[in-house]
């Protein structure tokens, strides 16, 4: 009898506690979205001041609004660069909100291909060149034209190559291969630098995440793999990476063109 009256009560602790606790686990779902909703709120009402920032500055450094002095030149010049920073963290946080709320918004145009990469490699290859890494490219000439999403494209590309380049040590190689397999278009970049250690390996596509061979010793912020996964998904891609801590990391994308 105390035994069946024991057992009774468990089974009800059990209930009562798997209750509070899905109870707790929707009020904080629920904490989060709210969190992204405001985020997603407050970047888009900062997107328009500091884009208006951007023109202003934009209009002074030509001369629009009078002759600048040298010296104010290159103030001028180093807010520019500034604001552009703040920009794309802005743009970068709000692609995050929307994506964690399901809300990414694709709009596919016809790109031309080589334009497009050849455009990306010209931000690249700078930042290369001063690390003196050797960047290898394979890019098609014959390329076609393809339906995707610009920005979200652009964005995710432009991501694991800065990466790439970020986290190879000086001296260091990048490669950058465009391959078309029908209506499939594949993307590789390969570096020989830091790696991901195995155990951060899973979360690496997570929210803020950053690995622990480069967290407090590098610059960066964790958004970008978790947006480039979000958008290359909403396109109807794949991205995935193969890294070995210590000798170099492989990103891919698939993503189809028409
Ligand atoms: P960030 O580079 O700003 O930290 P990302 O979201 O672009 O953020 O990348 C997340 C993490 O993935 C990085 O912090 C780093 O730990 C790891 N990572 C990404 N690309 C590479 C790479 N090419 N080599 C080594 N680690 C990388």
């Amino acid at each position: 009898m105390f035994i069946a009256f024991l057992i009774l009560l468990i089974v009800i602790l059990s209930f009562v506690l798997i209750r509070l606790w899905s109870k707790r686990a929707a009020l904080f779902a629920e904490i989060d979205r709210q969190k992204d909703e405001l985020l997603g709120i407050v970047s888009h009402q900062l997107a328009t001041p500091v884009t208006s920032i951007k023109w202003y500055l934009e209009m002074m450094q030509s001369g629009d609004l009078g002759e600048l002095q040298p010296g104010q030149k290159e103030h001028v010049g180093a807010m520019q660069s500034i604001t552009t920073n703040l920009a794309d963290l802005v743009t970068m946080i709000l692609d995050v909100s929307r994506i964690q709320l399901g809300k990414v918004k694709i709009s596919k145009q016809e790109l031309n291909l080589n334009e497009f990469f050849k455009e990306i490699l010209d931000t690249i290859l700078p930042k290369a060149k001063e690390k003196n890494i050797v960047m290898r490219v394979s890019l098609p000439p014959d390329l076609p034209m393809a339906m995707l999403d610009k920005r979200y494209t652009r964005m995710t590309v432009e991501n694991l190559l800065s990466n790439a380049v970020k986290y190879t040590p000086e001296k260091g190689t990048v490669d950058f291969a465009i391959e078309r397999h029908g209506d499939v278009l594949s993307c590789t970049v390969r570096d020989t630098g830091v790696g991901i250690p195995k155990e951060d390996q899973s979360k690496i596509f997570g929210k803020l995440y950053r690995a622990s061979n480069v967290r407090n010793k590098m610059d960066g912020n964790g958004f970008g793999l978790y947006v480039a996964k979000g958008a290359i998904e909403a396109q109807g891609g794949k991205i995935w990476f193969e890294s070995t801590e210590g000798k170099g990391t492989s990103f891919f994308i698939e993503l189809p063109i028409k």
